[in-house]
């Protein structure tokens, strides 16, 4: 999938032949990047930067493997001691003290592994939560850019499932390495104390254990990434398809058997690579196994011949058998340790990937905060073009930044000027770039070159956050969050009283009508509640505005043809958030236009035209062309109902 790979990948290709992914990193990185082959220490260094502030935890957590891995080494002796005293000698008390010694040591490995095990879980359940935060907070300050080129379903896949899997892949593979390595060496201690002659004969096997694990380890680890991607992909594929929306759009154009068809290849591909990730590496494991069973096999057959030498005792014989176990098994896992940090790796990594990715609009480090403003708003000179590439990844160079096209420009050279408390209306053909302006005034794109100050201060030397505390937006498309209405007005100011809530309603004719709902203000609404007619989503988002109070206004006046009642109550409802605020409105209603200050006429970017209704329908240009389209007939109906 990952594109020129060697003879697997190729054979991965051809299984699926589906769409890509169309989230960040196909996005952004191109068809040619192949996960990591190697680890890389600066990556592994910060990895460990979550878990060191926890290290008094994970000190207790390695002294307990420590303890564990250093009682480990007992039992054997223990037998030995019976086989080759307490029963050739006779002695019951030895026997009882021998015995009770391998029951009470076993307790205490397992209570010791409790406390462990309890550690264990917090500290990697917190390194979860840090991670899950960081992440959740980085992805709030990611430009609108990032949000229209990433699906919704691949962005929760990464903070959900990929965080998850931070668990029993790093911490596992932390604990594993060192519950490992200490095993060994214990081992290897005492069974070198007991017998080197036996020990080497041992040791001997270990080789053909840890070469052939490489091999497998690449593979494995490209497997368990692409079946994180897969995953990403089926989960953003059926948030859209089962999504109110998509649903929608799936009845109506009857696209149900296909969509199951899409749904049920993508399904396919995951099973096979579930059933391929769990079958990797099966073949080698059989082979360890096999292997594993030589060393016991030589074991006894050179201690047996000492033995009937009368060089050996059983018990150690017996001893030494068990120590394999102690030895191998952990060999085996510290062999294929190099595979579980390469998947570690690439789970750090996928997440890597989303905090490197910088916003594209950043408060700079010496921006200030803007506490009140008069809302004298200049465009300079501004042009723009949308991004088309790759947000920025923190450590690449400048010249990386996402390309703007100058043939793609969406803005060109616009300069205007709205005074305080003005009323400005936007106009022009669908796609003039009026929506644009609106963009760049709240800062969700900066300019691609001229700049836009607000009562002087160029936007870029203000805090995002401050600057917007002075806006308030209001769109065709309201979106209100699954929440009581209460609660949705509360967002624009979380501190609001009841009767400022109520007074902010009364305004946007929005209250009575809430009072009606079930439970009035407590009624849940929202795509999967209570639905809102448009008219009253926007006398909502309307109230949510006034609630905010802000300097400045930006509105879209919907185009969606309402009923005369909803029109007039949304018209007095504007009216009265608009008084006394500076306005930017996207024009729709011939009242807007007829009682803005100015009316800026955009054309392909362009301001061709400005001035007041009587000027720029005078000079007959594209206003007056398009006034005439527009509403000619409606003030000739007017005029006629008049008369
Ligand atoms: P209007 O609001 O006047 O209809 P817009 O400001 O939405 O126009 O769009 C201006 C131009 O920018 C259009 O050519 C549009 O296709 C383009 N455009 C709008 N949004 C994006 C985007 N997210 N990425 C790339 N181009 C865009």
């Amino acid at each position: 999938m990952r594109g020129g790979g060697g003879g697997w990948m190729g054979a991965e290709r051809s299984l699926g032949g589906l769409p890509r992914t169309h989230g960040l990193r196909n996005g952004y990185y191109g068809d040619d990047w192949k996960g990591p082959v190697k680890i890389d220490r600066a990556q592994v260094r910060r990895v460990l930067s979550y878990f060191s502030p926890y290290w008094a935890q994970w000190l207790v957590i390695f002294v307990c493997i420590g303890a564990t891995a250093g009682l480990g080494v007992l039992p054997p002796l223990l037998v030995r001691g019976i086989l080759d005293h307490a029963i050739p000698t006779g002695d019951i008390r030895q026997l009882h003290r021998l015995v009770g010694g391998l029951v009470g040591l076993s307790l205490l490995v397992n209570l010791i592994g409790v406390l462990q095990n309890y550690l264990n879980a917090r500290v990697s359940q917190r390194i979860l939560f840090d991670l899950r935060n960081q992440l959740y907070r980085h992805l709030q300050r990611m430009s609108l850019h990032f949000y229209t080129t990433t699906r919704a379903g691949e962005i929760v896949s990464r903070v959900n499932n990929d965080v998850a899997a931070v668990q029993s892949v790093a911490t596992g593979t932390l604990i594993g390495i060192v519950t490992n390595t200490l095993t060994v060496a214990a081992t290897l201690i005492v069974i070198f104390g007991l017998d080197w002659r036996l020990a080497l004969m041992a040791v001997l096997v270990v080789p053909t254990f840890v070469l052939p694990t490489r091999v497998v380890g690449r593979f494995r680890h490209r497997l368990s990434r692409q079946t994180q991607e897969r995953q990403a992909d089926l989960l953003a594929f059926m948030q859209e398809r089962l999504h109110i929306g998509g649903m929608l759009l799936t009845k109506v154009f009857g696209q149900a058997s296909a969509d199951a068809n899409a749904f049920e290849t993508r399904n396919r591909d995951l099973m096979e690579l579930n059933v391929r990730q769990a079958m990797a590496g099966r073949w080698l494991f059989m082979c360890l196994s096999t292997i594993s069973v030589a060393g016991p096999a030589l074991i006894y057959w050179y201690g047996g011949y000492q033995a009937i030498q009368n060089q050996l005792s059983v018990g150690t014989i017996i001893a030494f058998v068990a120590y394999l176990t102690n030895l191998y098994r952990p060999v085996a896992q510290l062999a294929s340790v190099y595979v579980d940090v390469l998947g570690a790796m690439a789970v750090f990594e996928r997440i890597f990937e989303y905090l490197d990715t910088r916003p594209e609009v950043e408060d700079r480090p010496d921006a200030h905060v803007l506490a009140t403003t008069q809302g004298h708003v200049r465009f300079e000179a501004v042009s723009f073009a949308y991004p088309t590439g790759a947000e920025d990844p923190g450590d690449e160079p400048q010249a990386s930044r996402p390309q703007h096209s100058p043939q793609g420009l969406a803005l060109r050279d616009v300069t205007f000027e709205i005074r305080p408390g003005e009323r400005v209306a936007l106009v022009g053909p669908s796609g003039a770039g009026k929506t644009t302006v609106t963009y760049l005034l709240p800062r969700f794109y900066d300019p691609t070159s001229g700049r836009i100050t607000l009562d002087g201060h160029d936007l870029r030397s203000l805090t995002q956050e401050s600057l917007r505390a002075h806006i308030a937006m209001v769109t065709q498309e309201t979106f209100l969050f699954h929440a009581s209405v209460r609660e949705n007005l509360l967002y624009a100011r979380p501190d609001a009283t009841d009767r400022q809530i109520e007074a902010a309603t009364r305004a946007a004719h929005i209250h009575d009508f809430i009072q009606s709902l079930p439970q009035g203000y407590e009624t849940v609404v929202g795509e999967r509640a209570f639905r809102l007619s448009g008219g009253e989503k926007q006398r909502l988002a309307i109230a949510r505005a006034l609630l905010k109070d802000p300097r400045i206004l930006i509105l879209d006046e919907a185009t969606s043809n309402l009923d005369a009642t909803s029109e007039y109550l949304i018209q007095e409802a504007l009216e009265t958030l608009m008084r006394g605020r500076t306005a930017l409105v996207i024009a729709h209603r011939l009242s807007t236009i007829l009682t803005a200050d100015q009316i800026l006429v955009l054309d392909g970017g362009r301001l061709v035209e400005a001035g007041r209704h009587e000027e720029l329908l005078q000079r007959g240009g594209l206003y007056a062309t398009l006034y005439h389209q527009q509403f000619s007939n409606v003030v000739a109906t007017a005029t006629r109902a008049r008369g």
